[in-house]
């Protein structure tokens, strides 16, 4: 296992990014490498370049992990909710509808940018998808095969 804190004097190389710090910044929807500039433009759109460093962030790819994690982690709170407030309450039928289709949607809305902030910035440390230094990521390159031209 490679120790990350004897690489941070010469700059941030993909292999020496601290994933719990880009993971951090990413929750606090900010830029992973300084920490300082806004994460996104709009409420789930990423900016395409931090504006404090200059990061590029746009070849980011969260794709469907951070709906996926927050489904997950609703899925459990307003489950239990469900569980524990029947088991101990007994409330009405009128206050579980009333209560758990509105905070499953603004937990939902709540926790989407955080978690996509998150895998962006876990992406961003670990040098996936383009944020690799020197632009050297091979899921970015076309690949070369052994084959032989068709025929
Ligand atoms: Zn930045």
């Amino acid at each position: 296992m490679m120790d990350n804190t004897a690489m941070n004097d010469a700059g941030p190389p993909a292999h020496a990014r601290d994933w719990k710090q880009g993971i951090a910044r990413g929750l606090a929807r900010r830029c992973p490498a300084c920490g300082e500039g806004r994460l996104f433009a709009r409420y789930l759109k990423v900016a395409p370049v931090c504006a404090s460093c200059g990061q590029a962030l746009h070849h980011h790819r969260a794709d469907v992990l951070p709906p996926y994690l927050t489904i997950v982690v609703v899925a459990k709170f307003v489950g239990l909710g469900i569980y524990v407030s029947e088991m101990y309450y007994e409330p009405s039928l009128a206050f579980h509808l009333a209560t758990w289709p509105a905070l499953t949607l603004v937990l939902c809305l709540t926790l989407l940018p955080p978690l996509k902030g998150a895998v962006v910035g876990l992406q961003y440390a670990l040098g996936m998808h383009g944020f690799g230094a020197g632009g050297d990521n091979d899921a970015e390159k076309p690949r070369e095969t052994s084959e032989g031209p068709r025929t």
